[in-house]
């Protein structure tokens, strides 16, 4: 595994491994990597002739007050984990690399980008699609691979790359659990053991209100309403529950098409997020 910081020594690196009309596929990350993160390379590695993963702390989608100085960085662990799992290329810049000094230019999708997380981290997706469109710049990807435990993230990546064309697949990976099925994060780190000890409660919240829409139950109210206290009878507090189209992301008032139940709970200061997809099954 080859490691680079520089646009250009990526672009020169993946010059050579992209002969003959070799696949790329590119892993954006910002490292402290875990299982979830693993298996989106593994899948990479399954799909693709050339896996890049990259490895960066985006400064952009970090609020004034949010955790980018205490995000976890640990990038000679994270290079041991890649290693072993087959990665040609990882590309991992700083800031002051990656970024020009006066950065200005931005990508943005009006509608969504504030909606649900955006509603409450204003312009953290905004920073969050101008990182990926520099990495798709610098490793013209073919494919590039992103969990759905960021739904709402994937699904504005998606929509970025079809609005503008950009001739790469979005393959979007299922969420990677621990046992009690909480969605690993790298945030799960800050949780005290109390605060670890409910945080599972999201998942549970978020399966039972399936299996009641399966059962045949379609009172939107109702369904959020047996999740929201399910999360907080086990000390979580809710910044948003919402049922949204996936087609569209917007909020549905009747379940006659296929959705996603999007969430964000605090579990004492630290803020996660879960989803369930809502299937109509006939
Ligand atoms: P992050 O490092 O948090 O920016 O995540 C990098 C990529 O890994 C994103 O596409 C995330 O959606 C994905 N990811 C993070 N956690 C999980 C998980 N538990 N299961 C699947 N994908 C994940």
């Amino acid at each position: 595994m080859k490691r680079v910081s520089t646009v250009a020594a990526l672009r020169r690196e993946l010059g050579k491994l992209r002969k003959n009309g070799k696949t790329v596929g590119l892993v954006p990350t910002m490292g402290a990597l875990h299982e979830g993160h693993l298996t989106l390379v593994r899948k990479a590695r399954a799909k693709c002739d050339v896996v890049v993963v990259s490895v960066f702390v985006n400064p952009l989608q970090f609020g004034p007050n949010e955790d980018f100085a205490s995000y976890p960085r640990r990038l000679a662990r994270d290079a041991a984990l890649l290693k072993g799992c087959g990665v040609d290329l990882l590309f991992a810049p700083t800031a002051e690399t990656f970024y020009e000094p006066d950065h200005q230019t931005m990508i943005v999708s009006p509608k969504v980008q504030s909606m649900y997380c955006g509603q409450y981290r204003p312009g953290h997706f905004s920073g969050a699609l101008t990182v990926v469109a520099k990495l798709f710049f610098a490793a013209q990807p073919d494919f590039a691979f992103f969990g759905k435990k960021d739904w709402q993230q994937a699904w504005l990546i998606e929509k970025m790359t079809r609005d503008l064309n950009w001739p790469i697949r979005i393959v979007k990976v299922p969420t990677v659990r621990g046992k009690d099925g909480l969605a690993l994060s790298s945030r799960n780190e800050y949780l005290s053991e109390a605060e670890r000890a409910g945080a599972p409660a999201i998942r549970a919240a978020l399966v039972a209100l399936e299996k009641s829409f399966r059962a045949g139950e379609r009172r939107v109210a109702l369904l959020k309403r047996n999740a929201e206290r399910t999360i907080e009878k086990a000390g979580g507090k809710i910044q948003y529950l919402e049922i949204a189209s996936c087609r569209t992301l917007m909020p549905l008032k009747a379940l006659d098409e296929e959705a996603v139940v999007l969430v964000a709970a605090f579990f004492g200061k630290t803020r996660l997020i879960d989803n369930i997809e809502l299937k109509n099954r006939r």
